[in-house]
């Protein structure tokens, strides 16, 4: 149940919309052109909520997915996560901001290749002077238990996924942002991926944006969105 997934964000009472994403505009320049990828996108997200996004590659869901990060700046519009305006910030609290409030997901994994597998889901916790009780249990619940020494390198596609979600989940936050999560994982693996990750998720209580090619994946969120000439609109 998802009280307030309205997309105006302000209807479950005291809850702090997971994510805000207020017309959003983001130009490149490409060969001296100027190409316009998002042109006033606006999505708000309940906490707990999973919204998918889809579209034709190109169309700029991976830009909009480093902006509601974080890890892009738009030209215009105010991005809000767990109610902090990003725009606000300077590069060091915009990185905290990142570790304790968004947990990414990427298609090829971006673990670190000479840590161990408990070391990549401790890595957000360890810039912050942490430990945490959880790591353990997160490696129980992603059916990595054994295998927390072992380096990303001896371990499956589909293994090295688990770390990651276990990674964006380490910290307790309230968003996650998951750009084509089973692209590189072939059908099997990309079935159980995206059921432990929706699976994970919803037990940690956060939110989920979703972007993926899979009109299957995309259909199990309680909202999904095109991304269509800059623009998110309902498919
Ligand atoms: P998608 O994830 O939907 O495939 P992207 O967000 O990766 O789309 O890209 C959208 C458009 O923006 C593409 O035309 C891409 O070439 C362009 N683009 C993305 N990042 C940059 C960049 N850093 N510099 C120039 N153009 C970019
Ligand atoms: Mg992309």
């Amino acid at each position: 149940m998802h009280p307030a997934a309205e997309g105006g964000g302000t209807s479950a009472g005291s809850s702090v919309p997971a994510l805000e994403l207020d017309g959003i505009s983001k130009r490149y320049q490409q060969g001296g052109d100027d190409v316009v990828v998002l042109n006033d996108a606006t999505l708000h997200m309940a906490p707990g909520e999973f919204v998918s996004l889809v579209g034709p590659s190109g169309s700029g869901k991976s830009t909009l997915l480093h902006i509601a990060g974080g890890l892009d700046k738009p030209d215009t519009g105010r991005v809000q996560v767990a109610g902090i305006d990003l725009s606000t910030l300077g590069a060091g609290p915009l990185a905290q901001v990142r570790r304790r409030h968004i947990g990414f997901v990427f298609q090829f994994f971006q673990l670190l290749p000479t840590l161990s597998v408990r070391e990549n889901v401790e890595l957000p916790l360890i810039f912050d002077g942490k430990t945490s009780h959880r790591v353990d249990e997160l490696l129980e619940r992603i059916g990595l238990a054994g295998k927390g020494d072992r380096l990303p390198g001896e371990l499956s596609g589909g293994e090295m996924q688990r770390v990651a979600i276990a990674r964006s989940l380490v910290a307790g936050a309230p968003l996650i942002l998951a750009d084509e999560p089973t692209g590189n994982l072939d059908a099997v693996n990309a079935a159980e991926v995206l059921d432990l990750l929706t699976e994970q998720v919803r037990l940690a209580g956060a939110a989920l944006l979703l972007v993926t090619h899979d009109a299957a994946a995309a259909s199990r969120a309680d909202r999904v969105f095109t991304l269509t000439d800059g623009h998110l609109s309902a498919p």
